[in-house]
């Protein structure tokens, strides 16, 4: 069989993690797998060499801060080899670039386009254990060196996992699984044995960290199934993987309406007050939003009582929240609304689960628990398997706890062991 592994940077923080990981990878290579290894950074390097850019330099170009990062995955693939060379196998680390991983020239940002893994399968044939620097690539045009994004590492696991038609990928950190909630706040969210990919995505999309957001995209769209688990155990983990085949469908018919509690807190709140009640004007305001190359989320329009002004509100991540308010002000006089409002003090809540597609009643039961727990709600959105809710940030937490309960998903007692990053 073919296995592609993942560990993420808590799992190699230092040479006595990359031993422990070395052995394991030796285990699975010894059970008679073909073993393809991607590795984060070690431990904090990331952050620390950004650090490091910006007292170089406040506004370091993309350019060389791919190059500075990429550096991160490298030594830590390089280490890993040598680690398992010294246990008497074969291994050998490639760059991404030389895994071939073909990307957009996006720094900082960029997309895989394609892979073209010739080495990495000549490796393999060869009897080697391979080990991909993750979160990097090259892009297709100026053949630069690029990096994929804060956590890409497992787009990469599953990009390559696909390529090299691997039975399953596995992600290795510092937690136990997926949990049906974030375990700091529900100490008795439960792990989630399996969960299918849709589920999986609404959870990466709203707010859970463990699995990056392009990784289970990529995962569901080439139907690689992904284990999520600890690297310090032998604990099983979360599958997340295709439920729509007939195991699935049984599975579904026994599980709980609601597979997990996801929350948010990077999002804000744009409140455009005062917009004439004109055709048009929602378009104007948020060509402008979609001009400054802002994703938007939620969106709730209020008619006015007295029927000749609205307010518009939208969410969008925090950090675009200064360039959405420049590109509004650029339209305001244009569009003649008062005033635009920004509220960074709000966070989203998310229930998901693929029961909801067929069982009635869940928005109520959603809404009836918040309310029960005193919480105001101020905006609300849907898919066919999710429910969200935008509640003020310091109630997110009461809001998890309240909708986790609704629905019964609170554990009988048994305690989580939680003391991951999910790194
Ligand atoms: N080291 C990179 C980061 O911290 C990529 C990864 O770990 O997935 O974002
Ligand atoms: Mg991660």
């Amino acid at each position: 069989m073919r296995v592609v592994q993942k560990f993420g940077g808590s799992s190699v923080a230092d040479a006595a993690s990359i031993k422990r990981v070395a052995a394991r990878i030796v285990d699975t290579h010894e059970q008679g797998h073909d073993v393809c290894v991607i590795v984060s950074a070690m431990g904090d390097t990331t952050d620390d060499l950004l650090d490091l850019a910006r007292q170089v330099s406040p506004q370091p170009r993309p350019r060389e801060l791919d190059m500075l990062l990429t550096a991160g995955e490298r030594m830590s693939a390089a280490l890993l080899a040598m680690a398992i060379n010294d246990l008497g196998y074969t291994a050998r680390s490639f760059t991404g670039s030389q895994a071939g991983v073909i990307t957009t020239e996006a720094h900082g940002d960029a997309r895989i386009i394609d892979i073209t893994p010739g080495r990495i399968e000549t490796a393999l044939e060869d009897g080697d254990i391979v080990i991909v620097a993750g979160f990097q690539g090259v892009s297709q045009t100026t053949k630069d060196v690029t990096t994929l994004g804060r956590g890409a590492s497992d787009t990469t696991a599953v990009a390559l996992a696909g390529a090299l038609k691997a039975s399953y990928c596995e992600i290795y950190s510092d937690v136990d699984g997926i949990f049906s909630a974030d375990p700091r706040i529900v100490p008795e969210a439960q792990r989630i044995p399996e969960i299918s990919y849709d589920e999986m995505l609404e959870m990466a999309a709203n707010g859970a960290k463990i699995l990056h957001l392009r990784c289970v995209e990529y995962a569901r769209r080439e139907n690689v199934p992904v284990h999520v688990r600890s690297s310090f155990s032998n604990k099983p983990g979360t599958w997340v993987i295709d439920m729509s085949s007939k195991e699935g469908q049984a599975m579904e018919a026994e599980a709980a309406l609601i597979t997990g509690v996801a929350h948010d807190r990077s999002e804000a709140k744009i409140t455009v007050v005062g917009v004439p009640d004109a055709i048009g004007n929602a378009a104007k305001i948020f060509q402008a939003v979609a001009d400054a190359g802002i994703n938007i989320d939620m969106i709730v329009q209020n008619v006015s009582v007295e029927g000749n002004t609205t307010a518009i509100s939208f969410t969008l991540p925090q950090n675009d929240g200064p360039k959405a308010m420049a590109a509004l002000a650029t339209v305001q006089d244009e569009i003649g609304f008062d005033e635009a409002l920004f509220n960074d003090q709000v966070g989203k809540v998310s229930v998901i689960g693929v029961g909801m597609r067929s069982h009635p009643g869940v928005s109520a039961r959603t809404f009836t628990a918040i309310a029960e727990a005193g919480i105001n709600i101020s905006m609300i959105s849907t898919s066919e398997i999710r429910i969200s809710v935008v509640v003020p940030i310091d109630d997110v937490d009461r809001a998890v706890r309240a909708a986790h309960s609704a629905f019964g998903l609170d554990g009988s007692g048994e305690a989580v062991v939680y003391a991951g990053t999910g790194r």
